[in-house]
């Protein structure tokens, strides 16, 4: 495996524009964010440059969790495997990657019992839930867990793309209806969106998946994609509306204050102490109820009739619940309908890939480029002396330096007398630290620093402050760094999509390192024939589709409603 250290890096780093690849595998070592000398495939050892960057994304993303009513809690790393194979989906889409755990001399009554380390928390806070869920009144249950999975990869792995342990955050919800499900889908997608646009400057597009490529057990998956300077995409989140598959299979249930459950944008249902389910649709002013036995194949009764009603189709609307009630009551002499719910659930979650995202889009050809919130060491102060005398004043004029910035920033001072100032510029460049501040003779005479800014493919910026203006010159500049970073990803994110309306106009496209927006069909096998002609996924439509009524699809000529996106993907 290749691996280099600092004494040889600069000429190791390759031009990200011309082998963008090799760019990554190298900088994502040779800037210390990861080493993989660690003898596990697919498990590299963090340092503090990589692991404090996804240790304060994460953290980002706890608060903005928490402002939103989420809690934290902590679930154990094994899984029971009887537990883990409940959901029959869900089990099929993870089965080929889960790890195994067994003891070396179980007692006796754990002989049977075969553990999982978790590839995902559905399953085992599932398990909880339905102990936990009782009534109306303990949903929304809100909750996020931030720590590791383990998946058996065997494909070639990436360092934060694809490995066997996934530093992430998940989050998983309850709720007592679809619309409130619904709800917490779009504010996960509002919260992720700030955590990758407002904090770390990475652009994004939600897509909605394909049936064929959502999550296991999932109704339906958006997922946040980016692209890489490669034209690939990068998933960096998803969220996922699990609906009722879940619940039903872990039996969570609640009791609630009616009947009726809202199960489609027009359609309700309910059920009697038999079970069998009464289906209400309700079609601008007519109301049509069918009543289904256990077999739950054709109606075996139906009524329908014209109601007045103001337009809202929900749980809340008590005159709508009513209504329904009595048409029951009345024509169906149905006199016991349950209370008893099973819980509409999503879940979501961000990974460490969000760090590759912010390395690929942001960094340059001497290193990384790091956001300022996110960076481990965000001011480097680096002494410049050339006799014994100057060293002991331009440390302790450092010292001064370094208290007046330590409460605020996370800063520190390079005292290594072993390497240059040159080499230290040079390393701290291609660590990503976005400032630097170098103290000399000069500074030291006339009660200034010098900030140097790191900035994209080019010299740093200087700057000579005064050393009581400092605090408030740092304030501006950072704002200032932050917002050229932002303007930078902006613009290169808005060349990324093409467009286009034909197969010509993409083949002649395939290699300019983009990704298309076509009018697709949807269809899985015109999917799986391009993946095997052009090695293009079908990534998905907008959440909200573009609509493409009279186009055809460009690579099976068949009718298509929507715009779809494809393109090479991690
Ligand atoms: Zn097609």
């Amino acid at each position: 495996m290749y691996h280099c250290d600092f004494s040889t890096m600069k000429e190791s780093i390759l031009n990200k524009n011309v082998n963008f690849s090799e760019w990554y595998n190298d900088i994502i070592r040779i800037s210390k964010i990861i080493d993989d000398r660690y003898p596990i495939k697919g498990m590299p050892v963090y340092y503090p440059n990589g692991y404090f960057a996804i240790k304060k994304i994460l953290n980002i993303l706890e608060n903005e969790l928490e402002k939103c009513g989420f809690e934290p809690y902590w679930f154990p790393i094994l899984i029971p495997y009887d537990i883990f194979k409940r959901e029959s989906e869900h089990i099929k889409g993870f089965e080929s990657e889960v790890f195994y755990v067994t003891p070396s001399k179980p007692v006796e009554e754990e002989k049977e019992i075969k553990y999982i380390l978790r590839p995902t928390s559905e399953t085992e806070m599932y398990y909880m839930f339905s102990l936990w869920i009782r009534s109306y009144r303990d949903l929304p249950l809100l909750t996020y867990m931030t720590n590791t999975v383990y998946r058996y990869e065997t494909k070639a792995t990436k360092p934060l793309v694809r490995g066997r342990e996934i530093l992430w955050n998940e989050a998983h919800t309850a709720h007592r209806d679809l619309d409130d499900a619904e709800k917490t889908i779009k504010k996960s997608i509002e919260i992720y969106s700030k955590v990758f646009w407002d904090h770390l400057s990475v652009p994004h597009i939600w897509i909605k998946r394909p049936d064929w490529d959502k999550f296991a057990g999932a109704d339906y998956t958006f997922a946040a994609d980016t692209i890489l300077p490669d034209g690939k995409f990068l998933q960096i989140g998803t969220t996922h509306l699990l609906g009722r598959n879940f619940s039903k299979a872990f039996n969570i249930i609640f009791e609630d204050e009616h009947p009726f459950i809202k199960i489609d944008k027009n359609k309700f249902e309910a059920f009697n102490e038999n079970n069998y389910r009464y289906e209400i649709e309700i079609i601008e002013d007519k109301i049509k109820i069918r009543l289904y036995d256990n077999n739950n194949k054709e109606s075996i009764r139906s009524y329908e009739e014209n109601i007045e009603f103001d337009g809202n189709i929900s749980e809340d609307n008590k005159n709508l619940i009513n209504k329904m009630n009595n048409i029951i009551k009345n024509k169906f002499n149905e006199n016991k309908l349950v209370n008893k719910k099973f819980v509409w659930q999503t879940s979501f979650g961000i990974s460490m890939r969000t760090l590759s995202a912010v390395i690929s889009i942001h960094g340059d050809n001497k290193g990384l480029i790091l956001p300022f919130e996110i960076s481990h060491i965000q001011i480097i102060i680096i002494p410049i002396y050339y006799s014994e005398d100057e060293r002991s004043k331009i440390l302790k004029y450092c010292e001064d330096v370094y208290n007046l910035l330590k409460e605020k920033y996370r800063v520190k001072i390079d005292k290594d007398d072993t390497k240059s100032p040159g080499w230290k510029f040079n390393q701290y460049e291609l660590m990503g630290v976005p400032f630097r501040i170098s103290i000399g003779k000069k500074e030291l005479e006339k009660n200034t620093v010098t900030i140097s800014i790191r900035q994209y493919d080019s010299k740093s910026k200087n700057y000579e402050v005064k050393l009581e203006n400092l605090l408030n010159e740092l304030d501006r500049l950072i704002i200032e760094y932050d917002k050229e970073i932002k303007e930078r990803a902006r613009k290169y994110f808005e060349n990324k999509i093409l467009k286009i309306d034909s197969l010509k106009d993409l083949e002649n496209n395939l290699d300019k390192n983009v990704a298309f927006k076509v009018p697709f069909c949807m269809r899985e096998e015109c999917a799986k024939n391009i993946k095997e002609k052009y090695s293009l996924d079908v990534r998905g439509t907008d959440v909200i589709p573009e609509d493409a009524k009279n186009k055809k699809c460009i690579f099976c000529n068949t009718n298509v409603k929507y715009y779809v996106y494809v393109g090479k993907s991690y």
